[in-house]
């Protein structure tokens, strides 16, 4: 049984390494033609962490990442509202770590190619069509730069771990399947910068309809001065616009500076921090409605691909390594690829759906939405008499238990 996986961003890359750990013979097929350091930070949340650290990836990332301690929220005049351990340091099994990007993609992507060997990861190659013959599937790829074609691949089962843009979704799903614009739009990038308050806090400040910011940590010592690498994004409400889902698109301060010119807090200088960027990019923020089935006899979908959703309480990446544990465990189990596949899709759709449906209407960072309401936007004198703190402890349990990161689903270890 030889599995073909298009799409070696992080869950293709981390299903073929879950599957040679159950020694299950895969291939990856990746579009771009070189692996460059794209995007900006990522959070790993324990429930992910839990997987990687299963595959023995766990020392690479620690020695690239921040190990996360806290999370604060703020409301936009720089009054704390509420902070809580994350990971370890809030007594889970596993950690929590800021990564960029870039280095999470080249760290599996390295351990990939060692592991699997060089022969089945695939650069170059983008998937364009598939077909199931008796008990073989047959992939069609073309080069990802030029188009040209590259003839086709025989394999026992494909999954399609190609992004937000999947061509395999597109195969399996035809006709209308569009990206929806949340009506919120990102500015994103990193910064050279002097480490802030714990030297490893994730902050939240002020909210959407006058400007939201969220920045950590995703690298130490990165210079002579002992900076950090601080990953941040301002978000708001911008009219309908282009829903490309492209994440490199370059973005200009003069667009969102406005919405967090008032930040210089005593800790971060946050409109001077923005405006030091190496580069910035504009996401307008989208996702799609969750599909009613992704298994399609020897064909499935994992990650973005699935079940695309806003990239909110770092669970992009975290969610796609969800399903690459489930799916390598089915596999595992059979010879039947397609009944995998089924098993995989009954474990994980309605979860990932939820997960969808949450990120629209209660993401992690309602607290902000709930004080930016209660208090009108003015500054508070006392947050106690705002909101309780069992309410803002109650809305931060609530998204970890949907997102499946709360401590009682997480104990023991992976097998
Ligand atoms: C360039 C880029 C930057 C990103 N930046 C951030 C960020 O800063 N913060 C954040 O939270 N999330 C970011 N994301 C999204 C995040 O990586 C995903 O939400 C998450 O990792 C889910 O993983 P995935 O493997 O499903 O998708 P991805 O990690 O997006 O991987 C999909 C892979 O499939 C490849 N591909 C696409 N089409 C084909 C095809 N037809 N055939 C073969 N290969 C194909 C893509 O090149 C990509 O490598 C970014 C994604 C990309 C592609």
């Amino acid at each position: 049984m030889t599995i073909l996986i298009a799409g070696g961003g992080i869950g293709g890359l981390t299903l073929a390494l879950a599957l040679h750990a159950r020694r299950i013979p895969c291939r990856v097929f990746e579009a771009a033609a070189e692996i460059r350091p794209l995007g900006v930070g990522i959070n790993l949340l324990p429930h992910a962490m839990r997987e990687l650290a299963a595959l023995g990836l766990e020392p690479a990332i620690r020695a690239r990442a921040i190990e996360t301690r806290e999370v604060a929220f703020y409301n936009r005049f720089g009054q704390f509202i509420f902070s809580e351990p994350r990971g370890r340091f809030a007594g889970y099994d596993w950690p929590q770590y800021s990564i960029h990007r870039g280095h999470l993609h080249e760290i599996l992507w390295e351990i990939a190619r060692e592991r699997l060997g060089p022969e089945n990861i695939i650069s170059g190659h983008r998937l364009v069509a598939s077909r199931e013959e008796g008990d073989a599937v047959v992939a069609g790829f073309v080069d990802g730069d030029t188009g040209a074609p590259l003839g086709e691949v025989r394999g026992s089962a494909l999954v399609g771990a190609d992004g937000i843009r999947s061509a395999l979704r597109a195969e399996l799903h035809p006709g209308h399947d569009p990206l929806i614009y949340s009506g919120i739009t990102m500015w994103r990038g990193v910064t050279r910068w002097p480490a802030y308050l714990t030297g490893a806090s994730m902050i939240y400040a002020g909210w959407l309809e006058t400007g939201k910011v969220i920045v950590y940590p995703v690298q130490d010592d990165i210079d002579d001065e002992g900076r950090q690498l601080l990953n941040w994004l301002c978000e708001f409400y911008v009219p309908p616009r282009d829903p490309s889902g492209d994440w490199s698109r370059p973005g200009r301060l003069e667009d969102f500076l406005w919405a967090c010119r008032e930040m210089r807090f005593d800790w971060l200088d946050i409109p001077a921090m923005v405006a030091a960027a190496d580069d910035i990019y504009e996401y307008p923020m989208v996702d799609k409605d969750p599909l009613p089935r992704w298994s399609f006899g020897r064909r499935t979908l994992l990650g973005d691909a699935a079940h695309p959703m806003y990239p909110r309480g770092s669970n992009g990446a975290g969610q796609a390594i969800l399903d690459v544990a489930a799916l390598a465990g089915q596999l595992a189990g059979t010879a039947d690829p397609a009944a995998a596949f089924r098993a995989y899709e009954a474990d994980r759709l309605t979860a990932t759906a939820e997960v969808v449906r949450a990120n629209r209407a209660n993401p992690p960072d309602a607290i902000l939405r709930e004080v930016f309401q209660r208090t009108g936007d003015a500054p508070f004198d006392d947050i106690d008499a705002v909101i309780p703190r069992a309410e803002l402890v109650a809305l931060s349990e609530s998204y970890k238990t949907i997102a499946g990161f709360d401590r009682a689903s997480l104990s023991g270890n992976r097998v």
